[in-house]
């Protein structure tokens, strides 16, 4: 987790650099900053210098310096990480970014616009970075994001105590000062179809959309009222913090028990979120033991640091009203892709509310598998958050011909032009394409698409010229 530095530790720090002969900390940042010349610039002092060295490698300094797992990239082949002290990199990079935000620099120049019109579907970080590449090199630029403000899970699923929204929205002030167009709340596929896009002037067309189904439990009980995914619950709490929501209806109440279940990077802000917004006890539970939990483990230990309880090999096999908490049995039933649960405010008001969980005890065998036993526990909670994955929705590949998606609704792509869909023009990247991942695996991979959309566009447009 990077740590907020004043200008005179950001200095200290920087002076610690060794300017290694061959920087491993460039190898290993998935998008290769170069991290050793901005380090060098702020020890020098200049500041402005060093967001300019960023910025031409990154879209969202001040989010990665925050977000991305350091600990696991650039930091971890740090020279001076095997003693035991390396440079906080993440630190510094959010220290030049946030500067470079206060002081109002922009490094780079507004687009012009002349090189082509690419659309951008989704406004996450493939989305941002598509957009913001592109529009450095003098294309125009237009986001169609579905939500009412831009940012994807950067603005609504990561939590504020991770990443300030304020954060977020100067990243996107800097992608519109170099002339990048939002239009938000427009669906792509029920408002407008790729079809539509085209026939509007587009040369090419890119797909952010991430993964925006949540997987559900196909289990007895699923539908009682305060059983909820995490992404619906992370995005309530967002809408609160950002003055849309009244506080009622952010779900869970002060006092309550809640239980989450999963142990990915979702299910720990789920839980802290919880804490946060004063819940009695909050609960993960894991079908597998502590070596298996995919969250970064920095993320793990801090939901244990705040009081977070994690309860291993144990599967939820029904949801229990509060009567039905007294006389249970329960048949073992597994996990489903199912719809997402309709999660209007109004028909929660008519369920009858959760009061706890059947789990099912799992036992690992010799060979690492994991089964089911046959015996169960209770576990009394008033709410429950499922964060156990998330697929992509075909609102996009269902109301066009030609995009093809894998068995999973993945959408599949071609190496080149690079991360062009089965549909000519139609370029994808980020969930959407490998999974849910990280922020800055959908940077990375959509910067190389940026590359084949560019390439697309010239191709296309030189083949115009010539007539054909
Ligand atoms: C709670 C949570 C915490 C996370 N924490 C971290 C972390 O600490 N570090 C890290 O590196 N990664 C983290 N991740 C993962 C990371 O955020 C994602 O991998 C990343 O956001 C994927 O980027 P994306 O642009 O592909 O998709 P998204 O960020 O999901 O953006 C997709 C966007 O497309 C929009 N969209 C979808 N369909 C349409 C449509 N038809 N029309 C218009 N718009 C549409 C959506 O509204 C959304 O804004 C976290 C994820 C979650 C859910």
């Amino acid at each position: 987790m990077s740590e907020k530095l004043t200008i005179e530790q950001a200095l200290n720090e920087a002076r610690r650099c060794l300017h290694c002969g061959i920087p491993g900390c460039r190898k290993g940042c998935p998008i290769q900053n170069n991290i050793p010349d901005f380090i060098r610039a702020l020890r020098e002092g200049n500041l402005g210098a060093a967001y300019e060295i960023i910025s031409e490698r990154s879209n969202l300094p001040a989010i990665c310096g925050r977000v991305c797992p350091h600990e696991k990239q650039c930091e971890a082949h740090c020279v001076l990480t095997k003693s035991k002290r390396g440079i906080k990199i993440g630190s510094l990079e959010m220290f030049i970014a946030d500067f470079a935000h206060q002081y109002g620099l922009k490094p780079n120049p507004k687009s012009n616009g002349a090189r082509g019109k690419v659309a951008v579907i989704g406004s996450g970080p493939a989305g941002l970075t598509v957009a913001g590449d592109l529009a450095k090199q003098n294309f125009a630029v237009t986001v169609f994001e579905g939500q009412s403000e831009p940012g994807g899970v950067l603005m609504f699923g990561i939590p504020e105590f991770r990443l300030s929204k304020e954060v977020v929205r100067s990243e996107i002030q800097q992608l519109r000062n170099i002339g990048v167009e939002f239009r938000c709340n427009v669906l792509v596929g029920p408002d407008i179809t790729v079809d539509d896009m085209f026939a509007n002037g587009f040369d090419a067309i890119f797909m952010g959309t991430g993964t925006a189904l949540p997987r559900t439990l196909d289990i007895p009980g699923k539908e009682l009222k305060n059983v909820l995914t995490a992404d619906y619950y992370l995005r309530m709490v967002q809408l609160v913090h950002n003055g849309m929501l009244d506080d009622q209806e952010a779900i869970l109440k002060e006092g309550d028990r809640v239980a989450v279940i999963g142990a990915g990077n979702v299910a720990m802000d789920a839980a802290r979120t919880a804490v946060r917004r004063g819940a009695k006890e909050v609960t993960v539970f894991y079908r597998k033991t502590e070596k298996e939990v995919t969250a970064f483990p920095s993320e793990l230990e801090a939901a244990k640091r705040e009081g977070v309880h994690f309860r291993y090999l144990l599967e939820p096999c029904a949801f229990l009203d509060r009567e039905e908490m007294q006389e249970c049995t329960g048949t073992r039933v597994s996990v489903t892709e199912s719809a997402s649960i309709d999660l209007k405010t109004a028909d929660l008001k008519e369920r009858k509310p959760v009061g706890g969980i059947l789990l099912q005890k799992i036992t690992q065998m010799q060979d690492g598998s994991f089964l089911p036993t046959k015996e169960n526990v209770l576990f009394s909670c008033d709410c429950v958050v499922l964060a156990i994955g998330n697929k992509p929705a075909a609102r996009i590949v269902s109301t066009t011909t030609g995009i093809q998606v894998d068995e999973k609704g993945f959408v599949i792509t071609r190496e080149r032009p690079y991360g062009m869909t089965t549909r000519p023009g139609v370029f994808s990247s980020g969930d959407v394409v490998h999974g849910p991942a990280t922020v800055v695996l959908a940077m990375k991979e959509s910067k190389k698409v940026a590359e084949g959309i560019a390439q697309y566009v010239d191709a296309k447009r030189l083949m115009n010229e010539c007539g054909s």
